[in-house]
């Protein structure tokens, strides 16, 4: 991939790039719907990504040009900048205004992008580029920025010049992923450790459902209000912040005082899910894989019954690996009603699964899903 993108930098601006990076995206294993309860996420960067290349000019300016888009545009270097538009440039760009603010910039740049991430299908490609873009700035400039100041910058970016109100997840885990490792990460706190996570005779496999996630918006601050209520009317008997600051057994002395029964199974997912994924932190340290996967399972079973974000393409991916032997877990990744699933998939046995899946979810939904195989890769590097 790096010799193909300098040939094309090289094409496209009659040199060749000073320096290469390469930023992944990222999937959450486990942990859905709870990061804003005070949940555990566990995330690990995979390795499909977005690409960059760099080198200096002499004439002021950044040039923006990515492979994955044909709009190309040309900059001024100057101290600020404002979104114009909804052009994906906008997304490093931002990262020019953030950190322009604070430091100037020597020389210009010519930029070069590409990203094999599915964009918009809830892999991240976002936070991918953006963190990019940080990390070749402060890496090629010697900026200084130290290890957590990349991923929060490219976090504030999102929210503030892009307008997507997001968590630090994506951005964290697409900074600090390492090979075979996965991240347990509070995102309220910012405390997080590295778990081992080799998978061993699997890999991961992303299944881009292809159904756009219309819904996610406004379900998400539906759930989000929902476990408001849960947390309020937990709080008339004990002191709580944040709904997973209980668990399973804790809450079942507490349940009664949430009086809607869909508020109820809401707050009874965020609370096994935030259970299940220590349990699942425990089953990567013991090797445990088998079981591993069946926390997988559980989880999106809780997502659909009781937290009601599947609908029925994910359900149907999720279904068809449960019943097809080399898959040992799967579940549905981000925020639901559609985007991507995950499986664990035994090796060797991908082209069988791609044509048994897509024979199974065209006939249940009517067009084919996206297959991609990862490994757990490595953060955001220079290569
Ligand atoms: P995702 O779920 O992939 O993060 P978003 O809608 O949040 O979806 O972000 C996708 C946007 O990020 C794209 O529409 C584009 O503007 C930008 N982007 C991502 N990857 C690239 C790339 N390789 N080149 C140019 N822009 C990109
Ligand atoms: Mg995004």
């Amino acid at each position: 991939m790096k010799t193909e993108l300098i040939s094309k930098f090289l094409e496209k601006y009659g040199h060749e790039p000073a320096k290469n990076y390469f930023t992944p995206g990222r999937v959450n294993l486990i942990g859905e719907h709870i990061d804003y309860n005070g949940g555990l996420v566990m995330p690990c960067a995979v390795t499909l990504g977005t690409w960059l290349s760099i080198a200096p000019n002499n004439d002021n300016v950044i040039r923006f040009k990515s492979l994955n888009f044909p709009e190309e545009q040309e900059f001024e270097l100057q101290s600020a900048y404002t979104k114009t538009g909804p052009e994906w440039y906008n997304y490093p760009l931002g990262v020019f205004h953030e950190i322009l603010k604070k430091h100037k910039l020597p020389v210009g740049l010519d930029l070069l992008f590409f990203g094999n991430i599915p964009i918009g299908s809830g892999l991240s490609s976002s936070a991918s580029i953006e963190v990019a873009m940080a990390y070749a700035l402060n890496d090629y400039f010697n900026l200084g920025y130290d290890k957590i100041e990349i991923p929060l910058l490219a976090q504030k970016v999102e929210n503030e010049f892009i307008g997507v109100n997001c968590g630090i997840m994506d951005q964290f885990a697409v900074a600090f992923g390492e090979t075979d490792k996965a991240i347990v990460l509070n995102c309220n706190t910012l405390k997080y450790k590295l778990v081992d996570c080799n998978l061993g005779g699997y890999s991961l496999a992303i299944i881009n459902t292809n159904k756009p996630r219309k819904l996610a918006e406004s379900k998400y601050n539906e759930r989000v209000a929902e476990c408001q209520t849960a947390l309020k009317q937990l709080n008339q008997e004990i002191t709580l912040h944040n709904l997973c600051e209980l668990n399973a057994e804790k809450f079942a002395l507490h349940s009664h005082l949430i009086t809607d029964p869909t508020v109820l199974k809401r707050a009874t997912h965020v609370i096994r899910e935030n259970d299940r994924v220590n349990l699942a932190a425990k089953a990567l340290n013991e090797g445990n894989l088998t079981e591993f996967g069946r926390l997988m399972y559980a989880s999106h079973q809780s997502l659909k019954d009781l937290y009601e974000v599947t609908g029925p393409e994910l359900d149907a991916v999720v279904e068809f690996c449960a019943g097809y032997e080399p898959v040992i877990g799967a579940r549905m990744t981000g925020a639901g009603f559609g985007g991507c699933a995950i499986a664990l998939l035994k090796k060797g046995q991908e082209e069988d699964f791609a044509k048994k899946l897509t024979d199974f979810y065209v006939a249940r939904v009517g067009y084919p899903a996206a297959i991609y195989i990862s490994e757990i890769g490595n953060g955001a590097s220079a290569i």
